[in-house]
């Protein structure tokens, strides 16, 4: 259970943030959702421990990760898979290696690492291209790779910031139910980051809808379909009433 409390944070007078609060259940694909700019990676990061609230508490379970004062656990020690828009590979490694980096920082012995490796890739279907370096995969098969680097050491908690941007539209059909798919089977807590409504309806559980830094409404994707909380959460979704 990933649970956040009235998080405030600004960048230099600017206010980014203003009382966002939501708990993820275990288990549950969680999504913040919302235009361009209205805070949904600075709440990532926030969680991750990339940057630290102004105010507010984070904590999951009963891991305290910042109090409302100051950062209780650094980010190393959050336990958190990170998958980002730019997942960059490592271009001299092979895919193997690219997740072996990750169990090795956490100084998993050698026999273990590749077990873990292998089981990772096999849940992206990447197993037979384990060997291979990242200029020699598509762009989907990277996204796939970087997403099995985010799992492979099973983090408690999976944050996911827009990682089928860099896909055409037919690859990012894919690539969605898949991520469900997996998801599903990881059965692994996650917070899912996107601007786009149709991917946020279709694989979440709840979704949480983000204006200028508020959030306006939180509910499942039928909820707010059906019933948007404010014309302009309505309009973002592509519903008018
Ligand atoms: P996008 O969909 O474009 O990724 P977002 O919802 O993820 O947008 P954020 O990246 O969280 O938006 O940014 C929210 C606001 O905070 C923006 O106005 C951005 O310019 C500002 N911001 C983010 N990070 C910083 C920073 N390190 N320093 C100053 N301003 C920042
Ligand atoms: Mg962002």
């Amino acid at each position: 259970e990933l649970v956040v409390e009235n998080l405030v944070k600004s960048f230099g007078g600017n206010a980014v943030l203003e009382d966002i609060t939501f708990t993820v259940a275990d288990g549950e694909f969680f999504t913040l959702l919302g235009p361009s700019g209205c805070g949904k990676s600075t709440t990532l990061s926030c969680v991750a421990g990339l940057e630290n609230p102004d105010a507010g508490t984070i904590r999951v379970g009963d891991r305290v990760f910042f109090d409302g004062r100051s950062r209780t656990v650094p980010p190393e020690e959050r336990n958190l898979g990170l998958v980002f828009q730019s997942y960059a590979l490592w271009p001299h490694m092979t895919i193997a290696d690219n997740l072996a980096l990750p169990l090795k920082l956490r100084k998993v012995p050698k026999d273990r690492r590749r077990e873990l490796i292998d089981d990772a890739l096999a849940k992206v279907d990447m197993l037979p291209l384990r060997d291979r370096y990242p200029h020699q995969l598509s762009g989907g098969q990277q996204q796939r790779v970087a997403l099995a680097r985010g799992i492979v050491y099973s983090p408690g908690v999976l944050l996911l910031d827009e990682p089928l941007s860099n896909l055409d539209a037919k690859l990012r059909d894919q690539a969605r139910s898949w991520l469900k798919t997996l998801q599903r089977e990881v059965g692994i807590t996650t917070v899912y980051v996107t601007h786009d409504q149709v991917e946020a309806m279709s694989l979440s559980d709840r979704v949480a809808v983000f204006m200028d830094g508020r959030m306006r409404q939180v509910g499942t994707p039928a909820e707010i379909y059906e019933s948007p909380a404010t014309p302009e959460v309505a309009g973002f979704i592509g519903r008018c009433n």
